[in-house]
């Protein structure tokens, strides 16, 4: 059977599209046959997000160093310094273990609890879990926009949220720098869509990335063109998310657009870049 196997024509094109799926599905086998449902759900994904903040967050510390992407810097007067970088890393570091590692130790205890699916048979058509995904971005975007107001509420501003607009003109790393108070306020609209959809553990990763992804982006400061986020429709990017930290007030919602347009708290926004075009034409 091998001999004839071997004899057979073979189509390039075919066998690298398999291949790189075998190469998934042999990870995934390899990982399940050879890790505990403790370790990968707590440490496994512990990790994961590690890597993939570090791993999102690299082309906006990067484009700080290539003269041609300033062009795309929203805040053009604030240039970004080493000190503050740093600072910014300090109190990431000190939220892996105080937020990250206990949520991740909680998250075992989700899985066990509803017993969640770790093998790859069990594994949902990759649509489904896209459509998952984008529950989860929609019910995540409404939880944060309501709570994230609450948080500016002038009687408890100061002692939490207060942290996170440390920083009038962002960066991609700034995504995470906040309260731990507030990490597990907003982080619980992350897990009200995996309550109720959570069908395999690939949800929890993949709409992790997607929901770090979308974060990152909106705060890296930078609004460069074709970015296949924009292709959503309805959703803020960077320079919407960039004006509630200049201006500490309106835009609310951390990835649609819809909330603030209906409570009208984007109306400084138009306005702003309804000036800033007038003055742009001005200048001609
Ligand atoms: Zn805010
Ligand atoms: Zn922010």
């Amino acid at each position: 059977m091998a001999d004839i196997l071997s004899a057979m024509p073979v189509d390039e094109n075919y066998t690298s599209s398999v291949s790189s799926v075998v190469g998934f599905e042999q990870a995934w086998r390899y990982m399940t046959d050879n890790y505990t449902r403790f370790q990968i759900a707590a440490f496994g994904s512990g990790f994961f997000h590690f890597l993939s903040y570090i791993l999102i967050s690299l082309p906006s510390v990067v484009f700080q160093f290539i003269p041609y992407m300033q062009r795309f810097k929203i805040q053009q007067d604030k240039p970004l310094t080493g000190a503050n970088q740093w600072e910014c890393i300090k109190l990431l570091l000190v939220n892996q273990f105080v937020i990250h590692i206990p949520f991740y130790l909680g998250a075992y205890y989700y899985c066990e609890l509803v017993n969640l699916p770790f093998t790859y048979d069990t594994m949902p058509k990759w649509y489904v879990t896209l459509a998952h995904c984008f529950a989860c971005l929609v019910i995540e975007d409404t939880w944060h926009y309501f709570n994230h107001r609450l948080l500016h509420h002038k009687s408890i501003y100061k002692y939490i949220h207060k942290l996170h607009h440390t920083w009038q003109s962002p960066f991609g790393m700034v995504a995470e720098y906040a309260h731990p108070i507030e990490t597990m306020v907003l982080g619980m609209g992350t897990m009200w869509g995996i309550l109720l959809f959570g069908d395999h553990l690939i949800l929890l990763w993949v709409w992790m990335w997607i929901r770090l992804i979308e974060t990152i982006d909106v705060h890296s400061g930078y609004d460069v063109p074709l970015n296949p986020m924009h292709l959503f429709p309805f959703y803020g990017g960077a320079k919407f998310h960039d004006f509630h930290h200049m201006n500490f007030n309106g835009n609310y919602a951390p990835t649609f657009t819809w909330w603030d347009k209906i409570f009208g708290t984007d109306i400084q926004f138009k306005e702003y870049y309804e000036m800033k075009e007038i003055e742009a034409k001005k200048q001609k």
